[in-house]
């Protein structure tokens, strides 16, 4: 675990106790802090009493019932939406800092042996980034460790040892519960329109991942992905950085034959912005080739689930837009592709450019109707409603040397948990055709 002397003394309001959140409690109690916590889930207030404390410096409470400018912090999690959360505007009216785990983590640096912090953010890719530059600083033997919206909380984590690289996967929403992480390398992959309800506009979504510059020293280092327009208005407003910073502009000739799980023009992007992280912190070119060569990627990103007579079948569950289906599209000569869910958009025009590469489209879910009505002029159309029947047509249709893509554009809540379970029903549909 990870604590911070900083912490001693004082007393935190948590608010939101999924991971990050419990996490966050643990440490603080750890670090000889109060805590006053509370989540309208009743299962997770009742698990924060397994921790081990003293009684009197844990206390569970409705935050909303309470007078804000008692506590030090107010510590938030991600899934907050601080624009609408009436104890956002509570702390703010009573001056109380706002916080996240990731902050909490920036204020326990100095009590850490030395090491470097790798930020990765971007609308799309940054889990890939994250877990691509995790698998290049271990393969080439440095002590990482990977945190953040990949999943691991990063306080709930061993320290490392001097010389150590923490990489951590950063949503808009935890750059905005983050005031002061002063990465040593800080990455920005793309930024397209997504999260539009937890901002006022496009531009403060766009103004939120660039702190995460406007947080570095200034000699620090930037990796700044400039295939969209908004990305490459936040280069050109840190270009005085100088060297510091690195662009990836899209179509850099790049031989990606011989990484099987960094396929597609979205790989390459992320492969460039790895590679740039790991010559940023000095690892040496052929540690890097081998890592590239090696890595796996993560499940439910363009993921080979099978092969079946010929047809390969891939899980891109996650890919919850049309901005981060495009490029799955993309990959694939002859796509069958199973799209739909609940659309965070009314449109598909990022995945336009490619529709000449599906052969043809299986819509399910809420926006299958509408997904459909788009498509059917461009390509043929099975309106099938679910997963399970998208699948059964699919694997009748799908000839040898051809994929079947599940890229759905669209998020997975009208008829599944998430989109792990959405995935996961995938497989398990797939599976059951061999
Ligand atoms: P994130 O963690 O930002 O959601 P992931 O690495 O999990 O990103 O990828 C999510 C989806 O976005 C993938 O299924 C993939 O199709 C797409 N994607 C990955 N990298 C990029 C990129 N650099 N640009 C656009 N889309 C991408």
């Amino acid at each position: 675990m990870i604590v911070s002397r900083a912490w001693t003394g004082k007393h935190y309001a948590v608010l939101g106790l999924a991971r990050s959140g419990a996490a966050a409690v643990r440490a603080l109690l750890a670090a000889g802090a109060r805590v006053t916590a509370w989540d309208t889930d009743e299962a997770k207030r009742d698990s924060l009493f397994s921790l081990p404390h003293t009684g009197d410096d844990l206390r569970i409470a409705d935050l909303a019932t309470l007078d804000l400018a008692t506590f030090d912090a107010l510590v938030v999690s991600p899934g907050v939406p601080l624009n609408t959360h009436p104890l956002a505007g509570a702390a703010r009216d009573a001056g109380v800092p706002i916080v996240g785990d990731i902050e909490l983590f920036a204020q326990a640096r100095a009590d850490l042996p030395p090491h470097q912090v790798v930020g990765i953010t971007g609308t799309n890719g940054k889990s890939t980034t994250t877990a691509l530059v995790y698998h290049l600083l271990d393969t080439a033997g440095v002590p990482a460790r990977m945190g953040g919206n990949i999943g691991l909380p990063v306080l709930a984590q061993a320290p490392l040892p001097a010389g150590g690289v923490y990489v951590l996967e950063l949503s808009s929403y935890q750059i905005d519960l983050t005031q002061t992480l002063d990465c040593d390398v800080a990455v920005l992959l793309n930024v397209t329109p997504d999260h539009l309800d937890r901002y006022a506009g496009f531009e403060d979504y766009a103004a939120s991942k660039a702190r995460l510059f406007a947080m570095q020293s200034p000699h620090h280092r930037a990796v700044i992905g400039i295939g969209d327009a908004a990305s490459a208005a936040i280069a050109r407003c840190f270009a005085h950085r100088g060297e510091t910073i690195t662009t990836i502009a899209p179509g850099t000739p790049l031989d990606q034959s011989r990484w099987p799980s960094l396929q597609g023009p979205h790989n390459a992007q992320n492969a460039l912005a790895a590679i740039a992280v790991a010559e940023a912190l000095g690892l040496d070119r052929a540690a890097i080739e081998a890592g590239l060569e090696t890595f796996n990627g993560l499940p439910h990103r363009m993921e080979r689930v099978a092969t079946l007579g010929g047809v390969t079948w891939i899980d891109d569950s996650k890919a919850t837009n049309p901005e981060s289906t495009a490029p799955a599209l993309a990959a694939f000569p002859r796509v069958h592709w199973i799209l739909g869910g609940r659309a965070k958009g009314d449109d598909l025009d990022a995945c336009a450019p490619h529709f000449g590469n599906v052969v043809r489209a299986y819509t399910i879910g809420e926006a299958g109707p509408r997904f459909a009505a788009l498509l059917r002029d461009r390509v043929p159309v099975a309106e099938a409603e679910t997963l399970e029947r998208a699948v059964r047509i699919a694997a009748a249709e799908a000839r040898r040397g051809e994929v079947v893509l599940l890229s759905p554009a669209a998020a997975s809540f009208d008829q599944f948990r998430d989109y792990e379970h959405r995935g996961t029903v995938f497989r398990a549909a797939v599976e059951a055709l061999a």
